[in-house]
C-alpha cells in the first residue's frame, strides 16, 4: 500500500491525512489508542471508513515512532506487535500464505504464516491455494491469453470467483482470527481484477 504520486486517489487521501498533521504526538496517541479501543472485537473490512481514517493516523505516527516513544500505553486487549512495537492489528490479505498477516502500521509482516495458530494454518492455506490461480488470470501473458480464447470472459469469470473467495475471508476466516487477535482486518478488494468493496456481499 505504498504512495503512488502520479495517482489521484493516493492524493486525495494524503489531502485527508492533512487534519491529522494538526494533532501534536500526544494527540494522534491517544486518538489512536482511543480508536484501536473503540475497534476491538471485531473484524473489518479494509475499506471502512474509520479503518481508513486509522490508517492515515497510524502512517503519521509510525512516523513520529508514537509507539516507539511509548507516549501513551498500548490499549487493554492488545499486544505489541514485534515489526514496530505498535499494538497487534493484522490485516488479511491474499497472499497470507506467502506474506503471513501484515501490520497495519509499518506494512511489515506483522505474524509469519507458520506463526499463525497451527488450527488455522490449514484453512488460510487452502484459501489462499484457491484464490492465487483466480488472481493470477489478471497477469495472464500474451500466450495464455490466447490458449483463453475470450480472455475477456476469462477476466469476468475470475473476478466473480474473487468477490466469491473475498466474501469468505471476511465471513468465515476474518471471524476466526478474532479468535486470537483483538482486531482483525480484512483486504476486500483486487485491484488488479477490478473487484471493488462494493462488489463483496458479506
Ligand atoms: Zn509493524
Amino acid at each position: 500500500m505504498s504512495f503512488n504520486p502520479e495517482s489521484p486517489l493516493d492524493n486525495l487521501w494524503k489531502e485527508y491525512s492533512l487534519v491529522f498533521r494538526d494533532f501534536d504526538d500526544l494527540t494522534l496517541a491517544r486518538w489512536l489508542a482511543q480508536t484501536l479501543g473503540q475497534v476491538q472485537g471485531k473484524s473489518w473490512r479494509l475499506s471502512h471508513p474509520l479503518l481508513g481514517a486509522y490508517r492515515l493516523a497510524s502512517k503519521l505516527g509510525h512516523d513520529r515512532q508514537i509507539w516507539h516513544k511509548r507516549i501513551v500505553s498500548l490499549p487493554h486487549g492488545y499486544s505489541e506487535s514485534a515489526c514496530c512495537r505498535a499494538p497487534m492489528l493484522p490485516l488479511l490479505t491474499r497472499d497470507v500464505h506467502e506474506d503471513g498477516l501484515v501490520c497495519q502500521h509499518c506494512d511489515e509482516i506483522l505474524v509469519p504464516f507458520d506463526e499463525i495458530p497451527a488450527a488455522l494454518q490449514p484453512l488460510l492455506q487452502s484459501w489462499a491455494n484457491e484464490y492465487s490461480p483466480v488472481h493470477a488470470v489478471a497477469h495472464w501473458d500474451d500466450r495464455q491469453r490466447k490458449t483463453a480464447r475470450n480472455y475477456d470472459q476469462a477476466l469476468e469469470n475470475a473476478a466473480k470467483s474473487a468477490e466469491v473467495l473475498l466474501a469468505r475471508a471476511g465471513k468465515e476466516i476474518a471471524p476466526k482470527l478474532l479468535e486470537f487477535y483483538p482486531t482483525v482486518i480484512w483486504e476486500d478488494q483486487d485491484e488488479c481484477l477490478e473487484v471493488r468493496p462494493e462488489d463483496i456481499l458479506t
